[in-house]
């Protein structure tokens, strides 16, 4: 690879790189991924360099693996959410290719830091559906997300008005030591969405960052995410580009919107606003398993954008009081504290906070315009994603204390009446939203194309 493609013509490269991804049909489990880095170091053992930087609450070793001797230093994490595996995919890709491509190497100048997976007790709970990850309910009912105050991205601590957070995981300390020695110049959390289209955080408006990281779903064929945002207080920098958000900018918003900012078991910052104090360029790239024509249809409705907060915010509630209840009737009776009972508690008094406050929003004045299709497929699939994800948690740990022998008759009515509900709940997700998988290799392809845009932003391969 020649220093020309790099200095004149890197978006090019980079878009033509994104859609070079070998093809597969699976995630790879933790084992799987320790395997293949280990591979790639074992067959280039003057390029990687290995290092351990922690130790799961499990007991798992956590290792970052190192390419490049460049002045930058690009940071790139996997498993920040144990339940979003593509970036398995894209760090594999990312460390054969640096390891094979020495023009990838010396055009970014960089020192390429690799985490495959920062949180390995909570990838090995999602590990089940990684086998048959383009049925959204097998996929669903088997999903594990941690409880907020146990998820590496929002553990980090935070200290602002009546919020106050320092229960770090070893794991979350484990990425801060990182942080705190490497001093990144570039950082990518490897995250991913689930149904619908691509988008984007960034931490630096950069026009030509935004063309590149618009022009690379759509040589790839997949579509924008120009519907709903995950939360009504991010701040659109392009399509489906978003800034970067941070704990306080939440709480502020929720408390103007008269909605608590602090639940019952307050969770802490991201690591984005951890490594803000580098400044470090951030970048999240958000894709999904499966795609929807609707996704960038911004065509307007007949519905108010008011009416459709309402509607969607009003069965949130309903969700948050379903899987509550179904909680407080087995409490008494539960033996097991698993992660996935922490979670189901977390998450359900989070989808009713959700509905509060997009109950708030419904009634602001800039509600009141026409909701586009975009708008109502994404605020309508939150419906079905809450109820299917946390519907599920809450019957897994319901059903772990049946199939253990410890549930009394209570546990068992709860874990009954939970399953049957559910099951229409399955069927309602499936007759709404008919999703279409994307190839692995596609959404692989989108992220890793990010990675590098970030990458050649750095490096200044953008600016002209
Ligand atoms: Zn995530």
């Amino acid at each position: 690879m020649s220093e020309t493609v790099w200095s004149t013509g890197a978006p090019g490269e980079i878009v033509r790189r994104a859609g070079g991804v070998p093809g597969r049909t699976t995630f790879p489990t933790l084992d799987e991924l320790a395997t293949s880095f280990e591979s790639t170091r074992a067959a280039h053992p003057d390029l990687v360099r290995r290092r351990r930087i922690g130790t799961s609450r499990l007991s798992e070793p956590i290792h970052v693996y190192t390419v490049g001797q460049g002045t930058k230093q690009n940071l790139v994490v996997g498993g920040v959410h144990p339940n979003e595996p593509i970036g398995s995919i894209t760090a594999q890709h990312l460390i054969s290719e640096l390891c094979a491509d020495r023009g990838l190497r010396e055009a970014f100048d960089a020192t390429w830091h690799i985490v495959p997976c920062i949180d390995p007790d909570g990838y090995r709970l999602n590990e089940s559906w990684f086998g048959q990850p383009t049925d959204r309910l097998y996929y669903a009912r088997r999903f594990y997300r941690p409880a907020p105050d146990e998820q590496v991205e929002w553990s980090f601590p935070v200290d602002y008005k009546r919020a106050y957070f320092d229960r770090m995981m070893p794991e979350t300390q484990a990425l801060a030591r990182l942080m705190d020695a490497v001093k990144p110049d570039v950082y990518v959390p490897l995250h991913n969405a689930e149904l619908g289209g691509v988008y984007y955080y960034v931490s630096r408006v950069s026009q030509p960052l935004f063309d590149l990281l618009h022009a690379v779903p759509q040589a790839l064929g997949l579509p924008l995410a120009l519907g709903e945002p995950e939360s009504g207080d991010l701040v659109a920098a392009a399509d489906a580009i978003y800034l970067m958000f941070d704990f306080a900018h939440t709480y502020d918003w929720l408390e103007d919107l008269g909605v608590d900012p602090v639940g019952p078991k307050p969770a802490g910052d991201s690591s984005t606003a951890y490594v803000a104090r580098y400044g470090t360029l951030s970048l999240i790239a958000e894709l999904p398993y499966w795609s929807h024509p609707a996704s960038d249809d911004t065509t307007p409705t007949t519905e108010s954008y008011a009416a459709l907060l309402k509607r969607t915010s009003e069965q949130h509630l309903e969700t948050g009081r379903v899987l509550t209840d179904a909680l407080a009737a087995a409490g008494p009776y539960l033996s097991l504290d698993t992660p996935l009972r922490r979670g189901a508690e977390a998450f359900a008094p989070g989808i009713a906070e959700s509905g509060r406050a997009g109950l708030a929003r419904a009634g602001q004045p800039g509600s009141a315009r026409p909701a586009t299709v975009a708008e109502q497929f994404s605020c309508e699939d939150v419906v079905h994603m809450f109820r299917l994800r946390f519907g599920s948690m809450t019957l897994q740990a319901l059903e772990a204390e049946c199939r253990a022998g410890l549930a009394p008759l209570e546990v068992r009515r709860a874990a009954q009446d939970l399953a049957a509900l559910y099951a229409t709940w399955e069927h309602d997700a499936v007759r709404a939203t008919p999703a279409t998988p994307i190839a692995l290799n596609k959404v692989a392809g989108v992220q890793y194309g990010a990675v590098l845009a970030a990458g050649a932003l750095a490096a200044g391969l953008l600016d002209s």
